[in-house]
């Protein structure tokens, strides 16, 4: 249930609020609940970690499906994945980060919590 919320880029704690403005635009809180969505500086660096084992796990299934499945040649496969390569984990960029933010909510909701209750009180981030 946390995955599929995670895919659909919701937040993890009401289910319902969208974590993105637009494609690349997050909201700071949950529009729903108020929940922040930044507890600390610098968060996201984490969400590279699905961004890419995601991608190279897809890319070296794509790859073994172009060679052994479809019977490409080599060379015209390694072409294809390096395009994959090129484009995919910028199109993952926003499912990477919402994967993050719902595995670290659950690992770590405490820190959520004293983020919350930081905005509430002084109504900006901690630094
Ligand atoms: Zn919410």
């Amino acid at each position: 249930m946390a995955l599929w919320n995670a895919l659909r880029k919701r937040c993890p704690r009401c289910l319902k609020g969208k974590l993105f403005a637009s494609f690349l635009r997050m909201h700071r809180r949950c529009p729903e609940c108020g929940l922040p969505f930044t507890p600390a500086p610098g968060y996201y660096i984490g969400a590279l970690y699905p961004n890419y084992a995601i991608t190279i796990a897809l890319t070296t299934a794509v790859y073994w499906l172009a060679v052994f499945g479809m019977g490409l040649d080599q060379r015209t496969a390694l072409w294809g994945v390096l395009l994959f390569l090129m484009f995919f984990p910028v199109l993952f960029y926003s499912n990477a980060r919402s994967l993050w933010l719902t595995m670290m909510y659950h690992i770590r909701t405490t820190q959520f919590e004293e983020a919350e209750a930081e905005l509430n009180s002084t109504g900006k981030p901690s630094p």
